[in-house]
């Protein structure tokens, strides 16, 4: 087992991806710290975490909002006694397609989950990484922060800004001894593609688009935050890994 008595957070994992990497990495012997903003789904993780032999706790917070995430974060290293890994995973769907039509509520509220969130549970976890010398986190961001995804100006910019946070966090930290790394999955199969754009893009046309041709599943995501957070990772920090079938080297 490769993750034996390390704590993990994973943010967004009642459902999609973070749901599969809470499994996975339950499967390799850490115990789960599961969040999510819909709480019970998070239950729903815990239970299947519970049911693999390992410990868990539901975590209800908004990623976006500091004094759920300080409280989160907190209870976790009071419950568990620290936290080994982070994975910032939690995103909402994107709403498509027409830009103008889109409110700057909209480009707020993508901002702040999927930029801020990262960053306050970035931060509130490094303060006890850095304390303690030892850490590893993994950003999940997306093929759309590497590329122009039409339709999705806010997502893109979000996550074009979480690849680069990746980057100054690996540098920053790397003297503590703490890891920092970014998966960009492409076109996964979770409930968030389910709702949004496979809604204007037939199953053919998604596939035309993939050099593997075949969407790629949660556990694809997951098998890579594993190595990422591994030994056999160790001497990896501030790389930005895409996992899209191809799709990025396509161009
Ligand atoms: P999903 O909708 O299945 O899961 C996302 C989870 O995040 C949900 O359980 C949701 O309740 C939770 N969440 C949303 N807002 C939150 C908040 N403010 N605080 C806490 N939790 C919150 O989506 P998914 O496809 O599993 O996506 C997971 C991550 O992967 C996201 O960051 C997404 O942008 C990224 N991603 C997904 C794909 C894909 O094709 N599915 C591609 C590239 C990147």
């Amino acid at each position: 087992m490769k993750l034996k008595g390390k704590i993990a957070l994973v943010t967004g994992a009642g459902s999609g991806i973070g749901e599969a990497i809470a499994f996975l990495f339950a499967r390799e012997g850490a115990d789960i710290a599961v969040n999510d903003i819909n709480p019970e789904t998070a239950e729903k993780t815990v239970d299947e975490v519970k049911n693999i032999g390992r410990k868990a706790i539901a975590l209800e917070a908004d990623v976006a909002d500091t004094d759920q995430v300080n409280a989160m974060v907190d209870r976790v290293v009071d419950e568990f006694g620290g936290v080994h890994i982070l994975v910032n995973n939690a995103g909402i769907p994107i709403h498509g397609p027409f830009i103008e039509k889109q409110t700057p509520e909209t480009w707020d509220r993508v901002v702040a989950v999927i930029l801020r969130g990262t960053y306050l549970c970035s931060r509130r976890v490094g303060q006890w990484m850095v304390e303690n010398r030892t850490g590893k986190i993994v950003n999940i961001s997306s093929i759309a922060g590497a590329r122009a995804t039409p339709h999705i100006p806010s997502y893109g910019a979000a996550k074009a800004a979480v690849i680069q946070m990746t980057r100054t966090l690996a540098v920053d930290w790397g003297k503590f001894g703490i890891n920092v790394n970014c998966i960009s999955p492409g076109i996964i199969n979770t409930p968030l593609t389910q709702r949004t754009f496979a809604l204007w893009q037939t199953p053919e046309e998604i596939r035309q688009r993939i050099p593997l041709e075949v969407m790629g599943e949660a556990e694809d995501i997951a098998n890579a935050a594993l190595f990422l957070v591994s030994d056999e990772a160790r001497y990896i920090t501030g790389v930005n890994l895409p996992v899209d079938g191809g799709i990025l080297a396509k161009g």
